[in-house]
């Protein structure tokens, strides 16, 4: 914390957010930042991440939420449907997101997003507005 130099990767939390999954299988997980090396491992960085959510349940209940659905099984009790947990998993990357000061702003249409697509001529627009193709 006490760094004289952020880390520019991940803004000096030593830690972040990956979107681990694709379009038919999403996932997210937090890993250490492989910049900075603040923490040993994954599992290190998360349990940080704990340890800084503990006093916001929201957060917590965030970091719950990512280790379920990132070790989501196929005998998964709940037996949600794919189409439910990417709704949940979008809806919870972007509380994360919100709370921690790291939401992504579409730049076409101004809303904050779950994740945004980097696009060739250097916007960064939500999934609606690149299927719109407008980049
Ligand atoms: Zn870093
Ligand atoms: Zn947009």
């Amino acid at each position: 914390m006490t760094e004289p130099s952020e880390c520019p990767a991940c803004d000096g939390r030593g830690w972040l957010l990956c979107n681990t999954g694709n379009d038919q299988s999403p996932a997210c997980e937090v890993q250490r930042c492989d910049a900075c090396e603040q923490y040993e491992s994954d599992l290190t960085a998360l349990e940080a991440v704990v340890k800084a959510a503990q006093g916001q349940p929201q957060l917590l209940r965030f970091v719950e939420e990512v280790s379920q659905l990132s070790h989501e099984s196929e005998e998964d009790p709940f037996e949600r449907t794919r189409e439910d947990t990417i709704v949940t998993l979008n809806q919870v990357i972007m509380d994360a997101r919100q709370l921690l000061g790291i939401a992504e702003k579409c730049s076409e249409c101004g809303q904050t997003v779950p994740l945004v697509i980097g696009c060739p001529d250097g916007a960064e627009v939500c999934q609606d507005c690149f299927d719109a193709g407008q980049h």
